[in-house]
C-alpha cells in the first residue's frame, strides 16, 4: 500500500509536467502485500489475513474515494458490481469482546452508535488529535456501552458518582446498573476535562494535580460498586480505561494533543497502571483486544504483550472517538478488489507504469549518500508479443487478481515461490536500474521484513538504518478462513451477524464473521456454503517449511476445544462437527480442514510490523532517508501513526510523495524518471 499510495499522490493532477514517468516495481503477480487477495476455486476470496478498516483512516479513505471516483465504473464499467467506494464498504458498528472467567468463556457485542461524518474528507488525515472532541465521544461511547450491557442483563439500578465516595445504598447493592443519574455526573466531570484541555497550554501543571486526583477519587468510588456484576464490571472497565487514560494525559503533560512519543518508552499496559487503572482493566476484554488487533505479542509469545504506550493512547482515541460514519467499515469483497485492483486499474490509466515479477534483490550505494544502482531479478519472461502483463480476472463482474499468474501472458510457469524470499529462484534474467539513467528518485516500499535483505548496504552504511532494523520488530501471524455448510444462528452463534470480536483464546483470538461475501464468489449452488468465518492471531515464528502445517494442526485444536464457546451448535458428544465445514469433495472428519484456506504469514515480507515500546524513536521519515535520493514508504516508517496498519502504509505513501515534490528527496544527477 505504500508504494502505491506514492504513485497515486505522486500522479495526482498534471504531473506529467514536472514528472517524466512513474513506474512501479513488483514481485509476482499481484499488489497489495500483506492486503493482497485474490481468488481461489469456485472463485472464493483467499486473503493474506483479516482486514478491516477503521473508521478514522482518513488518508486511506480520502485515496479510496478518489479512486473511484476516477474510475467512474458507473459509466465505464457498469456490469461491476463494485462501482463506488459507497458499494465498496460498508459501516459495521458492532464490536464483539470475548471474556475468560474461570471456567469458561464468555462473550458480548457492543453496538457503537454512527454518526454522519464521511471518513476520507480532504485535510482529515492532517488533523491532529483534539483530547476535546475526544472527550465528548467519550460520553457517547459509554452510553453505547450501556445499552449493551443493558440488553443482555436485566438492569438492576448502578450507580456512578461524581463524587469520590459513592452513595452507601449503591455500595450495598453488588448487582447494579449505571443510570441516567450517575451519566449526567460522568457528563460534568467530562465537561471539566474538556475546558481543561481548552486551558491546557498555559496551566498544564496545576490543572494536572486537580484533574488526576478528582478523576482518581471518582473512579476508586465506583469501583466497588460495579465490579461483582459481569455486566456492570464491562462498563466500570471502560469507564476505568477511559478516566485513567484522560488523567495520564493530563498528569504527563499530554492534554495539548502533542508529545506522545514521551510516553512510547513504556508499554500502553504499564502505563496504564502507572496511572491507577485497575488490574481487572489491564486484564479486560478492551486492552485484550487491542492488543489481539495490533498483533502486539513480542515474538508472537501471548506472555509478552507490549505496545507503546503514547501509541496506544492514540490508537484508543482515534479508535473509539475519532471515527467518521462508523467504528469498522467492512469491505465487500477481498481486499485484493476493493482496494489494490482499483488502485491498479485508476494508476494505469493515469499512465504509471507497471512491471511485475520483478523482484528487487539489492540497493547499491556509491562512496557518497546516494543510491546509485538497483538489482532486479525477472522472475519470468512475457511471451513473444505481449506487450504488457494484464493481471486481472473478473469474477462476478469484479476485476480480481487470481491466485497463480497467468501462464498465458509468459513464456513459461513460474511455477510457485513468486511471493516467497525463502524460495526464491533465479528468474529468467537481472536487470540493473543505474541513477541518472533509469530513475532520478526511488522509493523503496517494500516491508521492513525485508529491508536487511534488499538494502543491506544501506544498514551497514547507516546508523539510523541499523538502529531501525534492530529495534523496529515484527511478529508471524497465522489466518485461517472457513466456509460452513451451516449458517452462523445454527452453529449456535448468539449475537448480531456480521461481527468482529476479539480478545478470544490465546491462538486464534480474532473472529470475523464474513457471510456478506458468499454472494461476490462463484460457488456452484449445488456445493454453495452458508456462511463464512475469518480468524486470525500472531504466531512464533517456526520453520516456514512446516508453517502451514502447524497452523492447519493448531486451527483443528482450536475447532475441536475452543470454538465452541463462540459456536455451541458445532459440537456434539463426539467433538466438533466436521461435517459442518463446507467440503465439495465430501472429504470426512478433520480431513475436510483441506477445503479451507490456512496461512502462516512466516515470509519476512509477510510479517506484521510491531510498535514495540521504545521502537518508534528508530522509525525513519519517508522523506529523511540519510541518502539523497531515496524516500521509503510502509507501516514501518515514522508517519505520525506508527502501527502496522492500512492507514499508516497510506500516510506514509503520502508524506513520501510530498518529500519528493517538495525536493527534499531529489535527483543527485540529472533527470530521468520516478522508480
Ligand atoms: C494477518 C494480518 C492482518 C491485518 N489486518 C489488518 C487490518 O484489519 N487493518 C489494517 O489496517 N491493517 C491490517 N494489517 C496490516 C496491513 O496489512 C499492513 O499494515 C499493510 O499491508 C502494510 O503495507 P505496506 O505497504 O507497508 O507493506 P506490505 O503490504 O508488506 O507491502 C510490501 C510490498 O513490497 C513487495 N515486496 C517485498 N519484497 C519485495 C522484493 N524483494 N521485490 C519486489 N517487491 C517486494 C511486496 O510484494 C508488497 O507488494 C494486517 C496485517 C496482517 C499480517
Amino acid at each position: 500500500m505504500g508504494g502505491l499510495a506514492t504513485a497515486w499522490e505522486l500522479s495526482s493532477g498534471e504531473w506529467r509536467k514536472h514528472i517524466d514517468s512513474i513506474t512501479v516495481y513488483q514481485r509476482g503477480w499481484r499488489l497489495g502485500g500483506k492486503g493482497a487477495s485474490s481468488r481461489g476455486r469456485f472463485g472464493r476470496i483467499e486473503e493474506h489475513g483479516l482486514h478491516v478498516l477503521f473508521g478514522y483512516y482518513d488518508a486511506t479513505f480520502r485515496v479510496l474515494r478518489e479512486v473511484y471516483g476516477e474510475l467512474d465504473r458507473a459509466l465505464t464499467d457498469p456490469e461491476c458490481p463494485i462501482r463506488s467506494w459507497r458499494d465498496a464498504v460498508s459501516p459495521a458498528d458492532d464490536v464483539g469482546l470475548a471474556e475468560w472467567k474461570e471456567p469458561a468463556w464468555s462473550h458480548f457485542v457492543t453496538r457503537f452508535s454512527g454518526n454522519d461524518a464521511i471518513p476520507g474528507e480532504p485535510g482529515a488525515e492532517d488533523r491532529p488529535i483534539q483530547p476535546l472532541d475526544m472527550a465528548s465521544r467519550a460520553l457517547r461511547l459509554l452510553l453505547d456501552f450501556h445499552q449493551a450491557v443493558a440488553t443482555r442483563r436485566p438492569p438492576a439500578h448502578v450507580y456512578v458518582s461524581g463524587s469520590p465516595m459513592p452513595r452507601s445504598e449503591a455500595s450495598d447493592s453488588a448487582a447494579t446498573l449505571v443510570r441516567g443519574a450517575g451519566l449526567t455526573a460522568l457528563a460534568a466531570l467530562l465537561e471539566v476535562v474538556e475546558r481543561s484541555a481548552r486551558l491546557a497550554t498555559g496551566l498544564e501543571s496545576g490543572l494536572a494535580g486537580s484533574l488526576a486526583s478528582v478523576l482518581h477519587g471518582w473512579r476508586d468510588g465506583t469501583r466497588r460498586v460495579l465490579l461483582a456484576d459481569p455486566a456492570a464490571r464491562r462498563t466500570w472497565q471502560l469507564v476505568d480505561l477511559i478516566v485513567t487514560n484522560v488523567q495520564g494525559m493530563a498528569a504527563d503533560g499530554l492534554l495539548s494533543g502533542t508529545g506522545y512519543e514521551r510516553i512510547d518508552h513504556l508499554d500502553y499496559r504499564d502505563w496504564l497502571t502507572s496511572h491507577g487503572a485497575a488490574r481487572e482493566t489491564i486484564d479486560s476484554p478492551i486492552v485484550r483486544g487491542m492488543y489481539d488487533l495490533t498483533f502486539a505479542y513480542e515474538d508472537g509469545d501471548r506472555a509478552r504483550p507490549r505496545f507503546a504506550a503514547g501509541l496506544g493512547l492514540q490508537l484508543a482515541f482515534r479508535m473509539l472517538f475519532d471515527f467518521k460514519g462508523s467504528i469498522f467499515w467492512r469491505m465487500q469483497a477481498g481486499m485484493g478488489e476493493v482496494i489494490f485492483a482499483p488502485l491498479y486499474e485508476a494508476l494505469a490509466r493515469r499512465g504509471v507504469d507497471f512491471r511485475f515479477f520483478r523482484r528487487l534483490d539489492r540497493l547499491r550505494l556509491t562512496a557518497g549518500r546516494t543510491v546509485s544502482s538497483i538489482d532486479l531479478s525477472r522472475q519470468v519472461n512475457l511471451r513473444r508479443g505481449q506487450g504488457r502483463y494484464e493481471p486481472l480476472v473478473r469474477v462476478n463482474g469484479l476485476p480480481c487478481w487470481p491466485d497463480r499468474p497467468l501462464v498465458d501472458q509468459l513464456d513459461t510457469d513460474p511455477g510457485d515461490g513468486l511471493e516467497s524470499h525463502a524460495k526464491a529462484a533465479m528468474g529468467s534474467g537481472a536487470e540493473r536500474l543505474v541513477a541518472g539513467r533509469d530513475f532520478d528518485v526511488a522509493v523503496l516500499a517494500v516491508s521492513l521484513g525485508m529491508i536487511p535483505h534488499v538494502a543491506s548496504e544501506l544498514v551497514a552504511a547507516d546508523t539510523a538504518w541499523r538502529d531501525m532494523v534492530d529495534s523496529v520488530a515484527t511478529v508471524a501471524t497465522r489466518s485461517a478462513q472457513l466456509w460452513l455448510d451451516a449458517t452462523e444462528s445454527e452453529m449456535g452463534w448468539d449475537g448480531p451477524r456480521g461481527v468482529t470480536l476479539s480478545g478470544f483464546g490465546e491462538v486464534f483470538d480474532t473472529w470475523a464473521s464474513m457471510s456478506h461475501l458468499l454472494p461476490m464468489e462463484a460457488w456452484p449452488p449445488a456445493v454453495a456454503p452458508r456462511s463464512i468465518a475469518y480468524f486470525c492471531g500472531a504466531m512464533p515464528g517456526v520453520d516456514p517449511a512446516t508453517g502451514g502445517e502447524v497452523v492447519r494442526d493448531e486451527l483443528r485444536r482450536f475447532l475441536e476445544e475452543e470454538v465452541g464457546a463462540l459456536w455451541p451448535g458445532t459440537r456434539d458428544s463426539a467433538g466438533f462437527r466436521w461435517e459442518m465445514l463446507s467440503d465439495d469433495l465430501r472429504r470426512s472428519g478433520p480431513d475436510r480442514l483441506s477445503g479451507q484456506y490456512v496461512k502462516a504469514n512466516l515470509d519476512p515480507s509477510d510479517r506484521y510490523v510491531q510498535s514495540l515500546p521504545g521502537s518508534g524513536k528508530h522509525r525513519i521519515a519517508a522523506g529523511r532517508t540519510g541518502f539523497d535520493n531515496l524516500a521509503v514508504a510502509g507501516d514501518w516508517t515514522a508517519c505520525g501513526l506508527d502501527a502496522g496498519c492500512i492507514e499508516a502504509a497510506t500516510r506514509s505513501g503520502v508524506l513520501a510523495a510530498r518529500a519528493i515534490l517538495s525536493g527534499s528527496v531529489r535527483a543527485s544527477t540529472t533527470s530521468r524518471g520516478m522508480w
